[in-house]
């Protein structure tokens, strides 16, 4: 969390703790950080405020967007998805299965890039309710040709749904001019707590909530706020500036040349596609991501692998799998991630870091002076 995000929500965990339907006087200042929040956020993705919907996470606006398009067009069973979406969106994508419907995923290419061409096949006149596809990928942080996407989807005369979680902040994003019906976002991938999001409702679209009851959020999404959470967004968008991008993507940059000139077998998974500023996925042929998971945690470097562990279960990374990859190259590849709260010293730490585990593995493997080679 950003010390400022935080700032700007403890008092509404202190003192400003009414309830913001309430109709006495110390419910106005609390409706009023919730107001200026919602302009915030508006403000962030070039919408007006009213087409704010706060969210408990990503997740739930996600799950909202697709049940809301079910809902209100059930005479039309088919749903179009990317092959490579945010378990957020491909779970919801199954019960829409399970009840009955359709669901078409759609292909991407060997950087993550959705195949446009078979996007158009997908989508069908009078059938398809919804397209949802993600903005930005969160393994690899492959930016989505958004704009075309929701026109194709258009054309056929589906909704379009993004889930711009990895996207919000990291791109200049205007909905003024794009014609998007439904975007996610999500607050702790932008500096404000976890447990706190957004679902974009353009003023265009007919929207029917899950969550029913109170009819808070104008009865898009009942319940009582977290205002806390909501006041924290609000100033975390605020502080998404469109500048900080570029200093990430350098430090990320840095990152990725100092490893890609030591290790010459080294890949980035999308390195040939746009990507977000500050997502690195990286292959490290012939080494075991797991094993060097334990080595840079030991060492204070925290990264995730492309593929999820649980227990004894090891499943490669789906998205990974989407873009042609085996298994081995899935198990061999770590995610890591900045923000503008990193350092480039602790980004060339992080890069020597991750050398000195590649070495210590390769030695212990035999595999110097074999394909990969740290200098
Ligand atoms: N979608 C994407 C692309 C994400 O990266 C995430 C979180 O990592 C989510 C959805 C879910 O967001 P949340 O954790 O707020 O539920």
């Amino acid at each position: 969390m950003d010390p400022v995000v935080l700032d700007a929500m403890l008092p509404f965990l202190r003192e400003h703790f009414a309830n913001p339907s309430a109709s006495y006087r110390s419910a106005r200042k609390v409706q009023g950080g919730i107001q200026a929040a919602r302009e915030q956020v508006a403000n962030l993705i070039g919408a007006g405020p009213e087409e704010i919907v706060f969210t408990s996470c990503g997740t739930e606006a996600d799950n909202a967007a697709i049940a809301s398009a079910r809902m209100c067009r059930p005479e039309l069973r088919h749903l179009v998805i990317g092959a490579t979406e945010h378990s957020a969106v491909i779970e919801p994508a199954r019960r829409w299965e399970q009840e009955g419907g359709t669901v078409t995923r759609v292909p991407v290419d060997r950087d993550g890039l959705i195949d446009l061409e078979a996007l158009r096949q997908a989508v069908r006149p009078g059938e398809t309710a919804l397209v949802s596809i993600m903005w930005a990928n969160n393994e690899t942080g492959v930016i989505a040709p958004i704009g075309e996407i929701a026109q194709i989807a258009h054309e056929a005369g589906a909704l379009i749904h993004t889930d711009a979680v990895q996207a919000v902040g990291r791109l200049s994003i205007d909905l003024h001019a794009l014609p998007i019906d439904c975007l996610s976002l999500s607050g702790h991938k932008m500096h404000a707590p976890k447990g706190i999001g957004a679902l974009f409702v353009s003023r265009r679209m007919r929207f029917l909530p899950s969550l029913l009851g109170g009819g808070q959020e104008q009865g898009r999404r009942s319940g009582t706020e977290n205002v806390p959470g909501i006041v924290a967004l609000g100033k975390a968008a605020e502080l998404m500036i469109p500048a900080h991008n570029n200093r990430i993507a350098a430090l990320r940059d840095g990152f990725e040349a100092r490893l890609l000139s030591a290790l010459p077998g080294l890949t980035v998974n999308g390195g040939g596609a746009p990507r977000v500023s500050g997502t690195s996925s990286l292959c490290f042929p012939g080494l075991s991501a797991a094993e060097m998971l334990i080595l840079l945690d030991e060492r204070g470097v925290c990264c995730s692998a492309g593929s999820a562990c649980h227990t004894a279960d090891v499943h490669p990374s789906h998205v990974l799998e989407a873009m042609g990859f085996d298994a081995g190259h899935a198990s061999s590849t770590l995610r890591f991630s900045f923000s503008r709260m990193n350092t480039v010293q602790e980004a060339q730490e992080a890069a020597g870091h991750v050398l000195a585990v590649a070495r210590r593995l390769q030695a212990m493997r035999g595999m110097d002076g074999g394909p990969v080679v740290v200098s």
